[in-house]
């Protein structure tokens, strides 16, 4: 490939010019990928924050427990209450 800067004939695997130091566009592609790859560990990061966050946005165990609980509770009074209601009205 030829330099940009001074027009001068450069392997095309060398990332800067070795006539002038300028950078070469082929260095630019190398850097894009080393940006995506930079980038892949933040998105990463980012799944993992946002599965936290919906980790915590899920309701803790007992605030489906507890109800489902009380409700079993009640329902279980008020059988008995029945129960003892049909056994005192017999
Ligand atoms: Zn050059």
């Amino acid at each position: 490939m030829q330099c940009p800067n001074c027009q001068r004939e450069v392997p095309d695997t060398a990332k800067v010019c070795g006539y002038c130091g300028t950078r070469l566009q082929s260095a630019a592609p190398t850097f894009e990928t080393l940006q995506v790859t930079a980038e892949e560990p933040a998105l990463g990061e980012i799944t993992t924050e946002s599965s936290a966050r919906s980790n915590a946005k899920t309701t803790p165990w007992w605030v489906w427990t507890l109800p489902v609980a009380a409700v079993g509770l009640l329902m279980v009074i008020c059988c008995c209450l029945l129960l003892a209601y049909f056994y005192y009205q017999s």
